[in-house]
């Protein structure tokens, strides 16, 4: 807004560089203030499952009489946070081969029906298990051009976002549509939903509703960072409308292509 303030009110050559400068200036203080705060999250997240487990490993060394079933109980927070610790470096591992594009991009023919429906019938037991009722539908017969693996992970992060956030008896719904040179998909959940102040920011980085839904449900606030990257680096786009209480629904846009 201060580029087109200026830009209109003065207009000459002079004044447009050195408008664009100050931006310029400001993109790059925010590209490094989101990377110190980056480093930051990624210590911290760390941080918290090492020092705890550093503590109970502490206790079971120092107290070698401690009766089984605390020594089983210690032992389980540590397996725990270990797992808490694999899945967060697997994610950031995903998440920066990705930004970075180093993660190869294996472009090849996607069949829609084939690719949705694979990915609804993976998740078919926990949501039973879960007493949550997953439903699909018959899906469009298009194709996309992608990554299969990458595909696979974006919807596998939207499925599962959504079985952990719905309780029992709730239903979680993948629907798609083709419009024109467009695939719609979208994964909705009858689920606890996100407070609208927080909803711009889903998919940030490291961003969590609150600390402890998150570490009930052992999210590590990647997934949706992850599947925005997924999604546009298919050139597409993602959406996420959510009321409280209600439910949360997350839409994908991509390109289709045309097979002859
Ligand atoms: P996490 O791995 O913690 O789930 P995500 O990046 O996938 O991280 O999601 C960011 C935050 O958005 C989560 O902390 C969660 O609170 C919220 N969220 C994501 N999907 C849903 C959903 N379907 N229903 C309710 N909350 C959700």
């Amino acid at each position: 807004s201060l580029f087109n303030v200026h830009v209109t009110k003065i207009g000459t050559r002079q004044v447009q560089g050195y408008v664009a400068l100050v931006r310029d200036v400001t993109e790059q203080e925010k590209l490094q203030a989101a990377r110190r705060d980056f480093v930051a999250n990624v210590s911290h997240e760390l941080k918290t499952p090492l020092t705890s487990m550093k503590s109970y490993i502490e206790v079971l060394q120092e107290y070698p009489d401690t009766d089984e079933e605390t020594r089983k109980r210690f032992l389980s927070v540590i397996q725990n946070e270990t797992e808490r610790m694999v899945r967060l470096t697997q994610d950031l591992l995903q998440l920066s081969g990705l930004e970075t594009r180093q993660e190869p991009f294996r472009a090849g023919l996607i069949n829609v029906s084939e690719w949705l429906s694979t990915a609804v019938n993976r998740f078919n037991l926990s949501a039973k298990q879960q007493g949550v009722t997953l439903v699909s539908e018959p899906y469009p017969t298009v194709s996309l051009r992608g990554d299969r693996d990458m595909l696979d992970r974006l919807v596998d992060n939207l499925i599962s976002n959504a079985l952990k956030y719905t309780a029992r008896e709730g239903v979680v719904r993948i629907t798609a549509a083709a419009e024109s040179d467009q695939l719609l998909v979208s994964v909705q959940d009858s689920g606890i939903g996100i407070p609208a102040e927080d909803l711009p920011h889903v998919f940030e980085r490291f961003y969590t509703v609150d600390k402890a839904r998150t570490r009930k449900f052992g999210g590590t606030g990647l997934g949706l960072a992850i599947a925005r990257e997924i999604t546009e680096r298919h050139g597409g786009r993602i959406a996420i409308l959510s009321e409280l209480n209600e439910g949360t629904t997350v839409t994908v846009s991509l390109p289709t292509v045309e097979v002859r």
